[in-house]
């Protein structure tokens, strides 16, 4: 089986982030790297997502530098995956930030469980209104995508 390699345009990057909704966020502090799967809603440049808070929360506010990784696997071997470099910003429950923690809200109350998954946390109770959930947005600076296809 041969694979050829190509670099993605900003374009189908652009057009996988929008379609796929869960992706691996990298974040770094004091040298040690981290990475935990999440579900995002990418709009306009920026990656929204919903967490309690936690390891990555508290390593993304030290360093905000991170980055989201996402893949496609189709048949016959193929895959596309696009990494985008951003930089992480809290959507706190402000004036100042109301507009945009709004627009985070609504794009990901479409997808079912987001709240759910973002919400579990081990031998926690389930989240109520006075439950400390956050919403963050990624800021796009940079993104690249690789696509593999078999080619016989
Ligand atoms: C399909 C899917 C979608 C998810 N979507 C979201 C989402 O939208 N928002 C969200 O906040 N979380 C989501 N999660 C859960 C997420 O991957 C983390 O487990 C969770 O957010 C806790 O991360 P934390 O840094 O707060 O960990 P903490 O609760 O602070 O715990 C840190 C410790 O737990 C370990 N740990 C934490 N998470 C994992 C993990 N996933 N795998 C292995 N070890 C782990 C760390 O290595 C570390 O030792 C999703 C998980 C899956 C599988």
């Amino acid at each position: 089986m041969t694979m050829a390699i190509r670099t993605m345009t900003h374009h189908e990057c652009v057009e996988m982030l929008n379609a796929g909704h869960y992706g691996h966020l990298a974040c770094c502090n004091d040298g040690k790297p981290y990475v935990v799967p999440v579900y995002f809603v990418f709009d306009a440049r920026v990656a929204y997502g919903f967490s309690m808070p936690g390891r990555k929360v508290e390593w993304m506010r030290e360093n905000p530098r991170v980055c989201l990784q996402v893949e496609e696997r189709q048949l016959k071997g193929s895959w596309r995956s696009v990494i985008l470099d951003g930089k992480f910003q809290e959507l706190p429950d402000n004036d100042a930030w109301h507009e945009e923690r709004l627009h985070a809200w609504s794009l990901l109350q479409k997808h079912r469980d987001w709240w759910e998954i973002g919400s579990l946390k081990p031998d926690a109770v389930p989240p109520s209104h006075a439950s400390p959930h956050l919403f963050y947005a990624i800021y796009m600076n940079e993104v690249t995508g690789r696509a593999a296809t078999q080619i016989d």
